[in-house]
């Protein structure tokens, strides 16, 4: 059992807590939404009051969690984790939010899928720190308002246009999460390198970096494995040739690009023509859910330039045939 614990608290599932950056200086990367929130949070501090709500916003693993825990630390804070999805009733929000202490940070990820009733509820407690608890069902039913502390809600999304009016409003701030740059993604490797003491040079660095799809947690992730390669096929020690064959075995490709993203990209343009094409059919053909597609691999797709989005649907752009060795329609444009 001893053993078991142990193996649970060294093991590769813990290893994003021991990675996460722990302060703003820490953070890698992010330089805007870095600046406005020192604003926000030293003004709030300045004027002894918690500071507005803040809502982050972007794709998966570019470190909206670390920058909410990073938030509470600055403050000095305690944090309260959740998520959108665990919210399905109003009851669970209403307990979390009536255990809060004065000054706690609520950290509420993938919050457009909260639930109505407990995004109802949370408009009265973001703007006037009360909940109405209703007691009761059918016309007996009577509703009891409660007071609550002072908080900080700090939301986090993949989607900020699928956040509701009402709620979008209630923060006073949004932090909108960029990819990293290649360069930014090599001190992120770095970081991890030094913390897991895993051997590796320059070279390597940036190659793990180039292919991280612009994402620190992918970068930590391909690093672990590179460093399982470098570890049983070489000599432990991670270079770019290490790094290059290691991520041939993942099928990571030189761009980056992972099975489902090439999944997507072949459907588009083997199977569609290059498209347009609706997003839903899309997803049908790589056999993955809509939102997967819509909010994990295409903001990557987006940026690399390979896919536009338009009102007619998804296509498919000349450097995306090009990468897939494909010759693009002569009609396309780009
Ligand atoms: P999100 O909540 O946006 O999905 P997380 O905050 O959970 O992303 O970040 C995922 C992992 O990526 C973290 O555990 C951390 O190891 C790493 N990470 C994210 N942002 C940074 C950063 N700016 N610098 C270093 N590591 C980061």
């Amino acid at each position: 059992d001893d053993a078991l614990s142990a193996w649970a608290q060294t093991g590769d599932r813990d290893v994003e807590g021991t990675l996460r950056p722990r302060k703003l200086d820490e953070f890698v990367g992010q330089p805007r939404v870095r600046e406005q929130l020192e604003l926000v949070l030293e003004s709030a501090r300045r004027r002894g009051v918690p500071p507005d709500h803040v809502l982050l916003s972007g794709p998966p693993g570019l470190g909206k969690t670390s920058m909410a825990m990073i938030v509470a630390a600055e403050l000095g804070a305690a944090i309260r984790i959740t998520s959108g999805p665990a919210l399905e009733r109003a009851g669970d929000l209403a307990a979390m939010l009536s255990n809060l202490a004065p000054g706690d940070v609520l950290f509420i990820d993938e919050i457009h899928r909260i639930a109505r009733p407990a995004e109802e509820m949370l408009y009265l407690a973001m703007e006037d720190f009360r909940v109405d608890v209703v007691v009761g069902k059918g016309p007996g039913a009577t509703s009891i308002p409660l007071e609550i502390a002072p908080f900080t809600l700090v939301g986090a999304t993949t989607r900020s246009g699928s956040l509701t009016g009402p709620l979008r409003d209630r923060f006073g701030f949004t932090g909108q999460m960029e990819f990293y740059t290649d360069t930014e993604l090599e001190l992120v490797v770095r970081r991890a390198a030094t913390i897991l003491d895993i051997p590796i040079d320059r070279d390597g660095c940036a190659e793990i970096a180039r292919r991280s799809r612009g994402t620190p947690r992918i970068a930590n992730r391909l690093l672990r494995r590179v460093r399982d390669y470098a570890e049983v096929r070489a000599d432990g020690k991670v270079t770019r040739e290490v790094a290059r064959a290691a991520l041939a075995v993942y099928d990571v490709d030189e761009l980056g690009l992972d099975r489902l993203d090439r999944a997507v990209l072949t459907a588009l343009t083997k199977s569609f023509g290059g498209g347009p094409v609706g997003i839903s059919t899309l997803a049908v053909a790589v056999g993955e859910e809509a939102t997967t597609v819509e909010e994990v691999c295409e903001p990557y797709l987006v940026r690399a330039g390979m896919l536009a989005r338009t009102p007619r649907g998804r296509v498919a752009t000349a450097t995306a045939w090009e990468h897939l060795g494909l010759v693009p329609p002569a009609d396309l444009p780009g």
